[in-house]
């Protein structure tokens, strides 16, 4: 698949056209940022890392039948996804309180949701991706009623089986951010999971010892976040147990991949 021109540049992925109008290349950045953008560093093997555990969750995903704009990972930074039209709102998921719903309802951390709590974010860097409720979703017309019936349903069938997958490697889903999109198929638009699934996007806790393998590792200045997000992808099974894997090791992988293309 040959890589077009840069249709588009986030904090964490580039996207770029293909020769498939439907089709195109995301590419996970190794820039990581934080409080609306005033925190900013480049980690090293934090985008390879993200690469493979985004695959290895939206791929688990189609298979309980989650549509999702995955085509399938292309290299260690790149993957095929469909072009879709994003809906302008964070889906913010959360099992347990901490984070900004603490901070903003004095709710005392790591306290237990006894139903998963769905926020709605709007996608504004500029206004810091404010907290909106349902209502103005359909006021501004960012998306319709049966849309958000469909993603709100989307969302719970999603957090039921990561909160098991991640159970089941001794991981507490914390909480996540997800988006959605409009794909034209047959005219219609269907609404599909988009963006990335990672420890960028969620709060994941060891089990036993609530550590942080998370981004929260860089929001809160607790180093060791490329052995953290290593561990997640151990854990799934995406590296190999022996794999002793460092931010050089990382590294090292892409350089070589690199060179073999
Ligand atoms: P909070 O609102 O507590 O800061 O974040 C809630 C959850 O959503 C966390 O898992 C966090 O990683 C994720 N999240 C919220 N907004 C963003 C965002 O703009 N970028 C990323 N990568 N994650 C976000």
């Amino acid at each position: 698949m040959k890589k077009g021109k840069r249709l588009y540049e986030g904090k964490a992925k580039i996207i770029y056209a293909t020769q498939d109008k439907d089709l195109v290349i995301q590419y996970f950045k190794d820039d990581a940022t934080a409080f609306n953008n005033q925190k900013k560093t480049t980690i090293e093997g934090k985008g390879v890392l993200n690469n493979r555990i985004s695959e290895h969750i939206l791929s688990n995903l189609s298979q309980i039948g989650i549509k999702n704009h995955l085509v399938k990972r292309l290299n260690m930074r790149e993957q095929v996804i469909k072009l879709v039209e994003i809906i302008p709102i964070e889906f913010i998921v959360r099992n347990v309180a901490t984070g900004s719903l603490t901070k903003r309802l004095g709710i005392e951390d790591g306290t237990v949701l006894k139903e998963p709590l769905i926020e709605y974010c709007l996608k504004d860097d500029k206004l810091g991706d404010p907290l909106i409720a349902e209502e103005h979703i359909y006021a501004f017309e960012w998306a319709n009623k049966k849309e958000i019936e469909k993603i709100k349903k989307m969302i719970l069938r999603i957090n039921d089986f990561m909160i098991g997958m991640f159970r089941g490697i001794g991981i507490k889903l914390i909480d996540f951010k997800l988006e959605f999109g409009r794909l034209k198929v047959n005219g219609k638009n269907e609404i599909i999971l988009a963006d990335e699934i990672s420890p960028d996007t969620c709060r994941l806790w060891d089990s036993i010892t609530d550590k942080k393998l998370d981004k929260d590792r860089f929001r809160k200045d607790l180093g060791d976040l490329i052995p953290a997000y290593t561990e997640v992808a151990k854990r799934l099974g995406i590296l190999h147990e022996q794999s002793n894997v460092s931010a050089v090791n990382v590294t090292q992988l892409s350089s070589v991949k690199k060179k073999n293309k």
